[in-house]
């Protein structure tokens, strides 16, 4: 199986002291790339020097994360437009709008949401979109930008049938992870209406891990227990699985 974990930060403080064993287990497990978010300033060398450390593995995307906009958004948007200068990025990410932590920069994170929107048009690289209590919101923000070029995935999806409809829509992939194997979750009865074609896999490692780990750090080699999850729901052999969201993300990253 070649499997590709599209959304991992796996140069957060969680892995400082086993990042090459996670690594290596991953690729054990069959994960053969790891993509990587950007968060803000204060981790963005972390993780370019991981790339750097992993070349070929572990991939950099550039951005502004949403819960990261405070007073400073403009300084930290200038700061990693300076390292889109500087070097080529896979996508901007991860980008959006969190209405679940913090509503008072709601303005900004709409300004930062916009101005990043316009440096993947700019780039012409996709965008890594994280919604929390806002994913219609978000894909407005989408849809005022998307004159046939944007691409993108919504990481994280959990939204609804309506909802993901309209993303595809839009051209976008859905990001599935381990809230798929979440009981009650009730992803499994969305996803189970939504064409393969249209999803990739993802941990967001070290957050949301898969069942049997619920509740533990999130690593991305389990990937695969995301892949068996679908597997199940499809009735499908999970190397089928593998191949079509591999094949997906190598599509939507240019791989
Ligand atoms: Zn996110
Ligand atoms: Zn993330």
């Amino acid at each position: 199986m070649n499997l590709i974990d599209t959304h991992a930060h796996i140069y957060s403080d969680e892995f400082q002291n086993d990042k090459t064993v996670t690594i290596e287990k991953a690729k054990a497990a069959g994960v053969s790339k790891i993509i990587m978010p950007a968060i803000d300033s204060a981790t963005h060398e972390n993780m370019l020097r991981l790339e750097e450390e992993y070349a070929g593995t572990c991939i950099s995307m550039m951005g502004l994360h949403p819960c990261s906009v405070k007073e400073n958004y403009e300084e930290e948007l200038r700061i990693a437009e300076e390292y889109l200068v500087k070097q080529k990025f896979i996508a901007v990410g991860e980008i959006g709008l969190d209405f679940y932590w913090d509503l008072s920069f709601k303005n900004q994170q709409y300004a930062a949401f916009h101005q990043q929107v316009e440096w993947a048009l700019q780039y012409d690289i996709p965008i890594s979109i994280h919604s929390r209590n806002a994913t219609d919101e978000c894909i407005k923000v989408v849809q005022e930008h998307q004159q046939g070029k944007l691409r993108g995935v919504f990481h994280c999806f959990s939204g609804t049938l309506q909802q993901a409809g309209q993303l595809i829509e839009l051209g976008f992939y859905l990001g599935i992870g381990g809230v798929l194997t979440f009981k009650n979750a009730g992803l499994d009865k969305i996803v189970n209406e939504i064409d393969l074609a249209n999803i990739i896999l993802e941990t967001d490692a070290p957050y949301l891990a898969p069942v049997p780990f619920r509740g533990k750090r999130n690593e991305c080699s389990y990937i695969p227990y995301i892949a068996q999850k679908l597997a199940d729901i499809k009735e499908m052999p999970v190397d089928t699985i593998a191949a079509i969201t591999t094949a997906n993300a190598e599509k939507l990253f240019g791989l």
